[in-house]
């Protein structure tokens, strides 16, 4: 008697999620310059990798239970006693730990809309739904518009500031305005994993110690993976009151980051020059990127970050592909825009030749 063989299929809610891109283009031509993930386009400095391999001689210990040693040094950096500080293997997971441990399925997440790739995804797999609140007509969040989108159902506000793909960010005068309104049994989740790249970057260290005073419904993520340089190894963060910090940590399994990696991570935070180095850089190169964009009379937003965005709407893959063709990788969101990585000079220099030939078809076909 043949019987019809079944397979276990997952639940609905994953069979629903959207998948989460590489910053990739699949091209014949090899891709030489990789501005897709907003990566640091230089690599560890010596006494980074040194200070890992260090770390490695003891692998058959466990490292901390914690990270404890890294949150230490991250309160320090910031001003705060080390119980409002959480580390993970990345912000991405400790955004996953805050929405499982504050949603239940059916519960709202609000986030303005495009904002970061991964927000559908984390909300869908702990079975909530993200409210997509459209950005203004400058890419910007609009606050008014995330405020009136808070509803009953709604448990957890995402607030990507300077926001991506835009790379458009809102005041801290505006950010404080959203949080005065934003209810006190609603948490708010302030993404700032470009912060070090704004222009109000000075206040990158102290920003959040006020903040978490004012709001106790706040919780500030951040990440060791774009100015900070270790996007490889997995580093990220969040600031918040230690009843919050508690809770997130009852959603992590123990040992989260490997020693080497709690190493590295040290050793960035002890070698903050390299950081305002590379921050410096990328505003030069930034600037000259959105100069020579606007001089060949593109569209492009305003950008506090390490990228730019280009709001080309339906010729965003036709443009990614011509970038790619060039050796250029970077992300497009079809129907809206381009995103490009900011990197090194030769970075700069391939994508302005690029959107100059780009430019040259578009006029020789008459658009
Ligand atoms: C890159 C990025 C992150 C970083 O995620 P990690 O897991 O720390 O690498 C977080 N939020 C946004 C908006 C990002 O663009």
């Amino acid at each position: 008697m043949e019987q019809e063989r079944k397979t276990p299929t997952p639940s609905v809610r994953l069979q629903r999620l959207p998948g989460y891109g590489r910053g990739r283009v699949r091209q014949g031509a090899a891709l030489l310059h990789r501005l897709g993930s907003n990566e640091a386009p230089d690599c560890p400095s010596p006494g980074i990798v040194a200070a890992m391999s260090e770390a490695m001689v003891d692998s058959n210990r466990y490292p901390d239970l914690r990270g404890e040693t890294l949150a230490a040094a991250l309160a320090a950096y910031h001003g705060l006693e080390a119980d409002h500080v959480a580390v993970a293997a990345g912000s991405i997971v400790v955004l996953d730990q805050i929405i499982r441990a504050w949603c239940d399925p059916g519960d709202e997440v609000v986030s303005a809309w495009r904002s970061y790739e991964a927000y559908p995804i984390i909300a869908g797999l702990a079975g909530a739904r993200l409210v997509e609140v459209p950005l203004d007509r400058d890419w910007k969040l609009d606050p008014d518009a995330i405020c009136t989108a808070i509803g009953s159902k709604t448990r957890v506000v995402l607030i990507c500031n300077p926001n991506n793909p835009t790379g458009t960010m809102l005041p801290r005068g505006e950010i404080d305005r959203l949080l005065t309104q934003i209810p006190g049994d609603v948490l708010v989740v302030l993404d700032e994993a470009y912060v070090d790249y704004a222009a109000e970057a000075v206040e990158v260290a102290s920003g959040p110690v006020e903040r978490l005073g004012q709001y106790g419904n706040l919780v500030i993520l951040r990440t060791f993976s774009k100015a900070w340089g270790l996007a490889g190894l997995r580093v990220g963060y969040c600031l918040a009151s230690p009843e919050a910090i508690s809770i997130i940590q009852a959603t992590q399994p123990p040992f989260p980051l490997p020693r080497p990696v709690l190493a590295a991570a040290l050793a960035v935070l002890a070698d903050r020059d390299a950081i305002v180095t590379r921050v410096a850089r990328n505003q030069c190169e930034r600037e000259r990127l959105a100069r020579g964009v606007r001089t060949l009379g593109l569209p492009i937003a305003e950008s506090d970050t390490n990228f730019i965005w280009l709001p080309v709407g339906d010729a965003a893959n036709a443009l990614t592909g011509h970038l790619a063709a060039a050796g250029i990788a970077a992300r497009a969101f079809a129907g809206e825009g381009v995103r490009i990585t900011t990197g090194t000079g030769d970075d700069t220099d391939a994508v302005l030749a690029a959107l100059r030939t780009w430019n040259a078809l578009a006029a020789s076909a008459g658009v």
